[in-house]
């Protein structure tokens, strides 16, 4: 039977169904308020409409429009956008994503120059590289991040490169090789979530497959340095979250960001909790007593967000505890 009813109405009809017959009914969740800590701007400054203009005419996707970011309005307004390379379409389907899912189009052969001419048009001091994951390549893509860091090199030679890459599982590890010798300046992947949850948030993917690529980065060239990822609010117990930090130390990964998960559709993945800045401070007390060249941790931390200065700090970082240890 079909019923026409809609928006509110439908609610309460719902409503009124179920409380009629409580077993046979399922009730619409109900949407979740988010605390203050979370609230953002509307993103509506000049600086904002220029940088959407720009990727636009070079035909770019960015992982803050298709991820649905809250920091959108701040980060566009300083000019700082991450790049979503390979196309707008994933072949993997994870619960927290926003990304499309589907059969993605032909590489655009002129990608790698439209994000150089981007970080030399929006004066970049700092680039983040990222994409959707693409299986259905031989190389999963390695190749068009080749390609992208070439073009930045020869076009914005005083930007730093960070690429936050897909996991390459099952390709050949040459591929991941490839980028490593292209030396972008920072290597992210995202492990995203603690192992436990990866077969319903994360399920294309293996979290040791994960770690590993990170591992392999710092073995193949300790001088780039690795970063990766954590959200929280998914249901994960804190010494979980702990366990990861201590894997990623024994892969040698320098800066871990933490941030809040937020559900970017009623058809992803429940926030179980929103995690308090307090919360957020113990995980980075915690953090960078485990040694981590430098962690950011906040309800609104994202992986690039604020990459430029952090990148800065993390260098500093090095050299100090180089000289320490001299
Ligand atoms: S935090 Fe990252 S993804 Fe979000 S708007 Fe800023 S640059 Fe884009």
């Amino acid at each position: 039977m079909t019923v026409g009813v809609a928006g509110r109405g439908r609610n309460r009809y719902l409503r009124a169904m179920s409380e009629a017959d409580p077993v046979s009914v399922p009730m619409p969740a109900p949407r979740q308020r988010k605390p203050d800590w979370i609230r953002v701007k509307a993103p509506v400054s000049a600086g904002y409409m220029e940088t959407k203009r720009l990727m636009r005419s070079l035909n770019l996707a960015t992982v803050c429009e298709e991820a649905a970011c809250p920091n959108i309005g701040e980060c566009w307004t300083r000019k700082h956008a991450t790049v979503m390379i390979l196309g707008d379409t994933c072949t993997r389907a994870c619960a927290f994503c926003n990304v499309k899912t589907g059969m993605p189009r032909a590489l655009d052969p002129l990608e790698p120059e439209h994000v150089a001419t981007a970080a030399a048009e929006l004066g970049l001091s700092h680039i983040v590289v990222t994409s959707v994951d693409r299986d259905d390549l031989p190389d999963g893509g390695a190749g068009q991040f080749v390609k992208v860091i070439e073009a930045l090199r020869r076009n914005a030679p005083a930007t730093t490169i960070e690429i936050l890459t897909p996991d390459f599982r099952n390709k050949a590890e040459s591929a991941v090789e490839k980028i490593i010798e292209a030396r972008p300046d920072v290597y992210n992947h995202n492990l995203e979530t603690v192992p436990r949850l990866y077969p319903t948030i994360r399920p294309g993917a293996r979290y040791y497959a994960s770690l590993r690529l990170l591992e392999s980065v710092k073995r193949h060239d300790p001088s780039i340095f690795t970063k990766s990822g954590v959200m929280v609010g998914l249901g994960e117990q804190r010494l979980e979250v702990h366990q990861v930090m201590d894997d990623m130390r024994s892969a040698d990964v320098d800066f871990l960001t933490m941030g809040q998960y937020l559900q970017p559709t009623p058809r992803h993945a429940t926030v179980e909790e929103f995690v308090t800045p307090q919360a957020f401070a113990a995980y980075a007390a915690i953090a960078r007593a485990k040694g981590f060249l430098l962690v950011a941790a906040s309800p609104l931390t994202r992986s690039s967000y604020h990459a430029g200065d952090d990148f800065e700090k993390m260098r500093t970082a090095r050299e100090a505890r180089l000289a320490a240890a001299r």
